[in-house]
């Protein structure tokens, strides 16, 4: 088991490595820098997160089609990639979509052909919709190499810099739609580490990922949470207490049909003091970090 861990890490770190290639450097200034971008995709999720190095990571890429069709692909066209532009991000090196619905990967199928990533995360769901069918086609097309997230793998986008990002859940050999655990409870949960800055990243889980998360023993205390579920009302106060973030960011549309955030789940963060972010509202959200603050 470890020895297979151990040849993961080294396998990704290899992929890091040839990350150096690529033609595309990010403007820093003094100190190194990290950046997280929490992108306003209307109703769904989109993050990336920029090393030290340059190195670039993106979870998750989609918004939610109301019924119009063709919504994923304006998204990227028109929201995500002027955006990366801006930021000075031409080549993604990584791409990891947390679970297979459409508010979280109907860009990517645009985003793999546009920006060639060295890596696809996948989730250990599955889906036959055609929106995810639509990403792996458009994988495989380009010959981008896979991995499945499991439990405790560790990639480091920085060595130099000790940025590193996580794998905190779904636990191991759990199989989606068995028991309690819906397709959302099985996305991939990610914690991203920077010096003294931590962000956890949970895609849509509800109140079983969130209780085994919680049952896990793994450190969720983190300064900036990416709200479940675009802040549903499916988030225990309980969850929320133990991550106890400073910054919570909302990926939810304006005046969506869905009722998200609920008013609970902003009550209880609100009462821990966290800053609270909701990117259809506020629109995107860009921090930048020295890893003390
Ligand atoms: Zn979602």
């Amino acid at each position: 088991m470890m020895v297979g861990r151990q040849v993961r890490l080294i396998a990704l770190a290899s992929l890091i490595a040839t990350a150096a290639y690529c033609s595309y450097q990010v403007i820093r200034i003094g100190t190194p820098q990290c950046t997280l971008a929490f992108l306003n995709v209307g109703q769904g999720k989109c993050i990336l997160i920029i090393a030290p190095n340059g190195n670039t990571l993106m979870v998750d890429a989609g918004t939610q089609p109301y019924g119009q069709l063709g919504v994923g692909e304006r998204c990227a066209k028109q929201q995500i990639l002027p955006t990366l532009l801006r930021m000075g991000v031409r080549r993604l090196h990584v791409i990891a979509v947390t679970h297979p619905d459409k508010d979280h990967c109907n860009a990517v199928p645009i985003l793999v052909r546009e920006l060639r990533p060295l890596l696809f995360w996948l989730p250990v769901g599955d889906s036959s919709e055609l929106d995810w069918q639509a990403v792996r086609a458009a994988v495989q097309e380009k010959n981008i190499r896979t991995i499945v997230a499991q439990l405790g793998q560790r990639l480091w986008l920085d060595a130099r810099h000790k940025v590193f990002v996580e794998v905190l859940g779904p636990p191991d050999g759990m199989v989606v739609k068995v028991s309690d655990w819906s397709p959302n409870d099985a996305s991939t949960v990610f914690k991203v580490r920077f010096g003294r800055i931590t962000a956890l990243l949970t895609g849509d889980i509800g109140a079983t990922g969130q209780r085994w998360l919680l049952q896990s023993g793994a450190d969720l205390r983190a300064t900036i949470l990416d709200v479940p579920h675009h802040g549903s009302k499916h988030n225990l106060e309980t969850f929320l207490v133990a991550v106890r973030p400073k910054v919570a960011v909302i990926s939810a549309g304006r005046q969506n049909p869905f009722g998200h955030p609920a008013l609970e789940t902003v009550a209880v963060l609100r009462r821990m003091g966290a800053t609270i972010w909701v990117t259809g509202e506020q629109g995107s959200l860009l921090i930048r970090t020295n890893g003390q603050g």
